[in-house]
């Protein structure tokens, strides 16, 4: 950038040259004027119009021929390697410079995805090993059907639900390119790909969660045609950080997961008997624990209609993912004897009204008893692993068919949430979810990381092979451009700062000059409604609820001061929708339902109260106007947050600035330095699960989860006292699993680890030994002496069983600070 301001900021007339075109001269400007509202327009990545993606319907790859497939996907990677190629020739101007070496690995990079995709490509041509393209061919076939399910419920379910068109789904180019790039992993475990956890790095609201339920789909069709029956159980994990995502994604997966079971159900028997299901495992704030509950929640529920359960919810599918038809309490039955709560659609002409209904899982006592083909959870909820021994089932370690293999893939949704103390104790209890699934591939994804690799060493103890990789230039990876404005919506952020008034002041006039202004834009209602709803974004619950009073009244009555002034009747605005931890769980799908109504609808939302809650996986396409209170903690959560609107039409984001604080002024000074490279300054995370104040928390719950899982004499609860009798185990099968890890991620830490590890098993034999009948966990209101408790900020019996975490959240422990004068 070319200047920062002081007391104001800046502005100047520059605009990069659009990707491809090699700049020649270093930039410069001849004029640069001080700025009061500074504004930067933000072009936005999307998926690469110019790719030709006829051939890549799913409909179409699922139903060719090996020779069809085999054009398709070549023809897709011959256009790459023609710019790869392109790229290359640019990147030979550079030789002799200082930029030249990075040039030369981007395009290695590339290369060496290029060659990943055509072994993929190779292995579903060979026809030495026909069931990789049959398991293609399904994948593709239910990605269709999903595809396809989706859409017609999405557009108010118009026409004969038998009459759905599958053949008009298409793969956006960099969606089956991740597939191919996967797939040698996938399909042999010993794959040296096994090594590495592919990221997905791709612009929010760009499509990532299709590309990664291909991958779901194939993995779970090859196993099951190449390992007959013992191709069930539990095959894939995917993982969230945050709950309301959890539900959002749960219901998307599930509507891939009828449609490959409506598959299987049709299609050839060696896909098995054992249906193709999915389980929620998220713990109880959100789902039920056990049947009884699950049973007796709905019973509460029956007899009170309308109340609203904010934990243990066991209703959580509100609509069939399969035919739209709406779902209430009286389509769930618990029926404790088969181990099942069962959720069946209304509608008679449904594929899942009959027999076992829907596919789904919701309550953690049938998770275990079903092991579902593919688990969604949140990743603190592992850290039940070593209190609870049914566990072992989400890896199918609890089968009496040896033959079962654990689950073979875990995709990690929105890396960079997995960060801090929730990061640094993820990657520390990943170490027994590594040893248990027995080094399944990984994939993850994110749209906004720094330093990935050091991340994901810590975490998954992989090296990270992110995709798709840039070329010379970071808005241009072939699969991703930079659009022009022309082609796609952009976001324009503009910022504003008053050194002479308050924030209140402020933020009263910003809202109600962007309310005022929306109905008198003459525009089509279809353009005009995406400025009809005020999101107003928060850092924290306090800051918004002091809001939440101004908006109903100061900023009323400057709406009528600006009417009056201009003549025209003042707009009045309904009470704010809040999207806040604060808000009841269960009232969070009929708000995210209002805020999809739209003009001319008349209960369309005027202003929209947010905390970082929506920073993650609130995608209503309609929003395209925002006012940010201050600047948020973080610059991933900036992006994260006003990534919220400008997807349909372009965004406006006023960020209100506080002159009183010297890092929004800044920010405020430096406007347009900061938002030409708002990727370059997200902040690097870092994760340290080996560190001394992680091993305190929870290598003692590593290694007694991994010694439970894993041994079967010491299982059960009152297994803990036989501690002598598979010590051998533990040495021979925990311990060094444990070390090699800790060495492999911070070798600094190997030999501490290893002391930490044996004081910890000379503890527990020792325990053993004076207390002859130790458990695992004391039965509640008991003093049963017990290796593990919950943490317990005031021990009142003197216990000296080791603090084990229940969540891995909520790590910090609060301090009192007292201000000595
Ligand atoms: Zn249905």
């Amino acid at each position: 950038y070319f200047a920062t301001g002081h007391g104001c900021s800046v502005a100047w007339d520059w605009t990069a040259p659009p990707p491809r075109t090699p700049m020649t001269d270093h930039a410069a400007v001849a004029e640069l004027r001080t700025e009061f509202i500074p504004s930067h327009e933000v072009l936005l990545t999307d998926s690469n119009p110019d790719i030709d993606d006829a051939a890549l319907t799913m409909y179409g790859l699922g139903h060719g021929s090996r020779e069809r497939v085999r054009q398709a996907l070549d023809g897709l990677l011959a256009g790459y390697e023609t710019w790869i190629d392109e790229r290359a020739k640019e990147a030979t101007t550079l030789s002799g410079t200082e930029l030249s070496t990075a040039a030369d690995e981007q395009i290695r990079l590339c290369r060496q995805a290029l060659s990943r995709m055509r072994r993929g490509v190779a292995l579903l041509v060979d026809d030495t090993r026909p069931e990789i393209l049959e398991a293609f061919w399904l994948a593709n076939q239910a990605m269709a059907k999903q595809r396809a399910h989706t859409q017609w419920i999405k557009d108010g379910r118009p026409g004969e639900f038998a009459a759905i068109d599958e053949t008009r789904g298409t793969w956006r180019p960099f969606q089956i390119a991740f597939l191919l790039l996967c797939l040698e992993g996938i399909v042999d475990p010993q794959h040296e790909d096994r090594e590495i956890a592919d990221l997905l790095w791709f612009p929010t609201g760009g499509g990532k969660t299709e590309a990664y339920l291909g991958l779901i789909a194939f993995t779970t069709f090859l196993r099951r045609l190449r390992d007959g029956a013992a191709g069930a159980g539990v095959t894939v994990l995917m993982r969230y950080t945050l709950r309301l995502l959890t539900l959002q994604q749960f219901e998307r997966a599930t509507a891939l997961i009828c449609a490959m079971e409506t598959l299987r159900r049709d299609g050839p028997a060696s896909l098995g008997t054992a249906p193709i299901s999915i389980g929620m495992w998220v713990g109880a704030s959100a789902t039920p624990n056990t049947l009884a509950r699950a049973d007796e929640r709905l019973g509460e529920l029956r007899r009170t209609p309308g109340k609203s359960l904010q934990t243990e919810n066991p209703v959580q599918l509100h609509a069939c993912p399969w035919c739209g038809t709406p779902l209430d309490v009286e389509a769930y039955e618990v029926y404790e004897q088969r181990r099942r709560m069962y959720v069946r659609c209304a509608s008679e002409t449904c594929d899942f009204h009959a027999g076992d209904g829907l596919p789904v899982h919701l309550v953690d006592e049938a998770v275990y008893d079903a092991h579902p083909t593919l688990v969604i959870a949140t990743v603190d909820k592992f850290a039940s692993m070593p209190w609870r021994l049914q566990t072992a089932a989400l890896f199918n370690r609890d089968l009496h068919d040896a033959s079962v293999r654990p689950p073979e893939l875990i995709v990690q949704d929105e890396l960079h949430l997995i960060s801090g103390p929730l990061g640094t104790l993820t990657g520390l209890y990943e170490t027994a979810v590594d040893v248990l699934a027995d080094r399944p591939k990984v994939v993850a994804s994110t749209a906004t990381i720094r330093r990935a690799s050091d991340q994901v060493r810590s975490l998954f103890n992989r090296a990270v092979a992110q995709f798709p990789p840039a070329g010379l230039d970071s808005r241009d990876s072939w699969f991703a451009v930079e659009s022009p404005r022309e082609t796609k919506a952009t976001r324009c952020y503009i910022g504003l700062l008053t050194p002479s008034t308050s924030q209140a002041t402020l933020l009263v006039r910003t809202y109600a000059a962007l309310l005022h202004a929306a109905p008198l834009a003459e525009a089509d209602p279809s353009v005009g409604d995406a400025y009809w709803t005020l999101v107003g974004y928060f850092n924290s619950l306090r800051v918004l609820s002091a809001a939440e009073l101004q908006v109903l009244d100061d900023v009323q009555d400057r709406l009528e001061l600006l009417a009056r002034r201009d003549g025209v009747a003042p707009r009045s605005t309904e009470p704010p929708v809040e999207l806040s931890s604060r808000a009841d769980s269960s009232a969070i799908p009929a708000r995210l339902k209002r805020l999809e109504r739209s003009l001319p609808a008349d209960d369309v939302a005027d202003v929209l109260l947010a905390t970082n809650m929506i920073a993650v996986g609130v995608d209503i396409d309609r929003l395209g106007l925002m006012a940010v209170m201050g600047q948020p903690q973080t610059t991933a959560e900036y992006i994260q947050a006003t990534s919220r609107v400008g997807r349909r039409h372009p965004g406006l984001i006023a960020v209100m600035l506080n002159s009183a604080r010297s890092r929004d002024r800044s920010h405020y000074e430096n406007f347009p330095g900061f938002h030409s490279a708002l990727y370059r300054e997200v902040e690097s995370t870092s994760v340290t699960p080996f560190s001394a104040r992680a091993r305190d928390r929870g290598l003692h719950a590593v290694v007694v989860a991994l010694t439970r899982l894993l041994i079967s004499n010491a299982r059960p609860n009152e297994a803990a006292a036989g501690v002598e009798g598979f010590l051998d185990d533990i040495r021979r099968d925990v311990r060094p699993c444990v070390l090699e890890r800790a060495g492999a991620v911070d070798s600094t830490e190997r030999e501490a680890t290893a002391h930490a590890f044996d004081e910890f098993v000379d503890w527990w034999r020792e325990a053993a030994r004076v207390e002859p009948t130790l458990v695992y966990e004391a039965r509640r209101g008991t003093r049963q002496p017990a290796l593990l408790r919950g943490f317990d900020p005031d021990p009142a019996d003197g216990s000296l069983s080791w603090d084990t975490l229940w969540s891995l959240r909520d790590v910090d422990a609060e301090s009192t600070l007292f201000l000595e004068r």
